[in-house]
């Protein structure tokens, strides 16, 4: 294998567990992000509700209001039909008195019928503050057991950059701007293995000479069908580098 590519194999290594461990962390900065906006929503719900439950409340009050109003409209012509001498003037006494005591009756009926309404509003608006309270208490141990992964993935994110900064330093400049170019792109490996004369990168098959010149390890050698840096692995490498890379992986948090 090219010397120069085996520093930038171990740095693309923990380049991926990066990859990996950003993945889980967008993942978790997600379910946080749902926990929040679900609890907005029902605050949200919450506050609709309470507004209507206010509005109702109001006019009810208004309603109110009319009645004693009507009450006293009776009360005076009541006063003036006992004072007056004519017939007719005491019929359209009468009249407007009935049509009076009628308009009373409506309004009655109609507080009658918002009192229930506010009723079942104000139940609602009950349950709406129960479930915010348990999923308050509940969101909120779920959402420092989140921010506790967060943390560690962070700091497992740092550890890493700290062993790549030590590994850039000793690997070839040239091949890592190449290296670094090929990784935004693919955000996979980038330098890949040949493995039974095929990339391991796009699995498409490479002809013997290929082959052959990455064998040999003198220059850089890209796969002409996905420009990945094609190297040759030899068995005991392949061993010798199996185990460190399952050893650390298992200290990933997911
Ligand atoms: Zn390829």
């Amino acid at each position: 294998m090219l010397e120069n590519l085996k520093p930038i194999i171990e740095i693309q290594e923990l380049d991926m567990k990066m990859v990996r461990l950003m993945r889980v962390k967008r993942e978790r900065q997600k379910e946080l992000k749902q926990i929040e906006d679900l609890r907005a929503d029902l605050h949200a719900e919450l506050k609709a509700k309470e507004v209507e439950v206010e509005e109702i409340g109001k006019q009810i009050k208004q309603k109110e209001a009319r009645v004693v109003e009507i009450g006293e409209k009776l009360k005076s012509l009541e006063s003036r039909q006992s004072v007056v001498k004519k017939v007719e003037e005491f019929n359209a006494l009468t009249q407007e008195m009935t049509a009076t005591e009628r308009e009373r009756i409506a309004e009655e009926q109609k507080i009658s019928d918002l009192v229930d309404t506010k009723a079942a509003e104000e139940e609602l608006l009950q349950k709406i503050r129960d479930s915010l309270k348990t999923s308050e208490a509940s969101s909120i141990a779920l959402e420092k057991e989140i921010q506790a992964s967060i943390d560690m993935i962070n700091e497992e994110g740092s550890q890493l950059k700290k062993e790549r900064d030590v590994l850039a330093q000793n690997a070839d400049a040239d091949i890592m701007r190449i290296y670094e170019r090929l990784l935004r792109n693919k955000k996979d490996r980038v330098i890949v293995p040949i493995e039974n004369r095929t990339c391991s990168g796009c699995h498409i098959s490479l002809t013997a000479q290929h082959e052959n010149i990455v064998r040999k390890g003198e220059n850089l050698v890209f796969c002409e069908h996905c420009s990945r840096i094609h190297y040759w692995q030899e068995a005991e490498v392949a061993a010798g580098e199996a185990a460190p890379t399952k050893r650390r992986r298992r200290k990933v948090a997911t």
